[in-house]
C-alpha cells in the first residue's frame, strides 16, 4: 500500500506492507511517518471537523480535539447530531466532553447568543 504522509508539509511517499501482521515501512523520513503509517494500515484516524447544533438553531463550528477512528465516524456524527449547545460559545471550549475514548468535540469559533 502507498500513501502519502499528511504529518508536516513535506508529504513524504510511504510504502507499508503488512505480511500477516508484520508491518514494514519504508520512505518515511522520521517516526513520525512510520507511526502515521503503521496507523493507517491498522486502524486509520481522522480528527473530525463539522458544526453542531445551538439552542437558538445557530451552528457551532467545531472539531474533535484528537484524531478519531475512522470506522467510528458514522456512530460519531449521530452523536453529535443529537446534541444542542447551550450559548455563548467561546473557541477551544469543550462542546461534548468524552465523546469518544476521552476524545472531547471543542468549538472552533465564537458564538453569542
Ligand atoms: S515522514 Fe516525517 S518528514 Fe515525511 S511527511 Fe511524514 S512527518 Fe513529515
Amino acid at each position: 500500500m502507498k500513501i502519502t504522509c499528511v504529518e508536516c508539509p513535506m508529504g513524504c511517499e510511504i510504502e507499508v506492507v503488512n505480511n500477516n501482521g508484520d508491518i514494514t515501512v519504508t520512505g518515511n523520513t522520521c517516526p513520525r511517518g512510520k507511526l502515521y503509517a503503521e496507523n493507517e494500515i491498522t486502524c486509520p484516524r481522522r480528527v473530525l471537523t463539522t458544526s453542531v447544533r445551538a439552542e437558538n438553531g445557530k451552528m457551532v463550528s467545531v472539531k474533535t480535539d484528537a484524531p478519531i477512528k475512522k470506522q467510528e465516524m458514522l456512530e460519531v456524527m449521530q452523536k453529535i447530531n443529537r446534541v444542542s449547545v447551550k450559548l455563548p460559545v467561546k473557541i477551544g471550549q469543550v462542546v461534548i466532553k468524552d465523546l469518544t475514548e476521552s476524545i472531547n468535540l471543542i468549538a472552533t469559533c465564537n458564538l453569542e447568543d
